[in-house]
């Protein structure tokens, strides 16, 4: 996630750490909590403990949540999948994910490092906690305390079953096992996360009904609120991303082929492959042909590694991608199985055979054409 004005403060492990401005209203908010919840504590402490007391508490809560997130990157980097950044902002912290999963167990182990980082920390902080009492250090077993409290509620609050939280990640994993369709479980976990998230709503809003009277506190009541409004719109999301995916997983491969694939005999030189094919018919790639049998794709890229004096005794054999270099796909795969192939090998075209046969080739500008053509097309 990239919001607008975040302020990088460093990386770890190549992974760049962002904060955002609104993070400065929750590291407040927190501080002062501390600050207020210190007064109902066992012990005495001054006016400047305690100050110090919320600034500290609220400063290592966060840096418990740049921990937590750091779990789910690790896991996810060993899985494989690239991470763009961590960022801090008003809801707490997220780590920029830049691919799904490939199977419902990566899922639930990355989704699942996050919570388990956060129930370490609270387990360590409670270790502390009994040391600074049975020191009688006062301060530092109040900091210990709410550190340990702190990320138990952590770990126990992202395991809300509201996709795209780690809870509805563990959620949708399980729904992935069973209904063998990632964009189907997506779609149930984003229905599942706008009901939850309606009952946060609901919840809050009730709760600052009944304690407008009696609790002074009762504003507090309304964080449940705006949690769950920005899971609500989360889900919303998620469901849209999930409509796509599962037009994609429903759309053969045959549905998206570029509207004609012209063939190029292997010899011919590069030269007369870009004066008269190329000029006469442009397109993004042409089928290389030796003997009416399929050897290889070339698009005009790869002509500019051959030096203007050499394109006439060049063919295009020498310049094309050869095909058994290149990944391939089955007329009878899913457009969402060519979307990936073409991510997974990041190149532009993918070819499609049916019985050994090259029918054509596809896209991304192909796949998402033909998705919005079916958009409209159905009501
Ligand atoms: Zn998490």
């Amino acid at each position: 996630m990239r919001l607008r004005w975040t302020v990088r403060i460093g990386s770890i492990a190549g992974i760049e750490i962002g904060v955002h401005p609104s993070w400065l209203i929750v590291y407040a908010l927190f501080a002062y909590s501390a600050f207020e919840g210190s007064s109902l504590l066992d012990f005495p402490l001054s006016h400047a403990q305690r100050v110090a007391l919320g600034l500290t508490v609220s400063l290592l809560l966060f840096a418990s949540v740049v921990v937590h997130e750091f779990a789910h990157a690790f896991v996810a980097r060993r899985q494989g999948i690239p991470i763009g950044n961590i960022t801090l902002f008003l809801f707490g912290g997220v780590a920029t994910i830049l691919r799904e999963p490939g199977s419902p167990s990566d899922e639930v182990w990355m989704a699942g490092a996050g919570p388990l980082a956060s129930f370490c920390l609270s387990a360590l902080f409670g270790l502390f906690w009994l040391v600074f009492r049975a020191l009688r250090f006062e301060w530092g077993w109040a900091l210990a305390e709410f550190l340990t409290l702190g990320n138990a509620l952590l770990g126990l609050f992202n395991l809300l079953p509201a996709f795209p939280s780690d809870g509805g990640r563990i959620v949708r994993a399980a729904l992935w096992r069973t209904l063998k369709s990632q964009a189907r479980a997506t779609g149930f976990a984003a229905l599942i996360s706008s009901v939850v998230a309606s009952l946060l709503i609901l919840a809050g809003i009730a709760f600052a009904i009944l304690s407008y009277h009696s609790d002074p506190n009762w504003s507090f009541a309304l964080w449940p609120v705006v949690i769950g409004g920005f899971l609500f719109q989360a889900s919303l999301v998620s469901a849209r991303q999930a409509r796509i995916n599962l037009a994609l997983e429903r759309m053969s491969v045959t549905e998206c082929l570029s509207p004609k694939l012209i063939s190029v005999p292997a010899e011919t030189s590069v030269s007369a492959f870009v004066s008269s094919i190329v000029v006469g018919d442009p397109s993004a790639a042409y089928a290389v042909v030796d003997d009416g049998r399929f050897i290889g794709l070339i698009a005009v890229r790869d002509t500019g590694a051959v030096p203007h004096n050499l394109w006439d005794v060049t063919p295009v054999r020498a310049v094309m991608t050869p095909a058994h270099r290149m990944p391939s796909i089955n007329a009878d795969a899913a457009a969402c199985d060519a979307l990936s192939q073409l991510e997974l090998h990041t190149v532009r075209e993918l070819p499609v055979f049916e019985g050994g046969s090259l029918m054509g080739t596809v896209t991304h500008d192909t796949i998402f054409a033909a998705l919005a053509k079916k958009g409209t097309a159905q009501p």
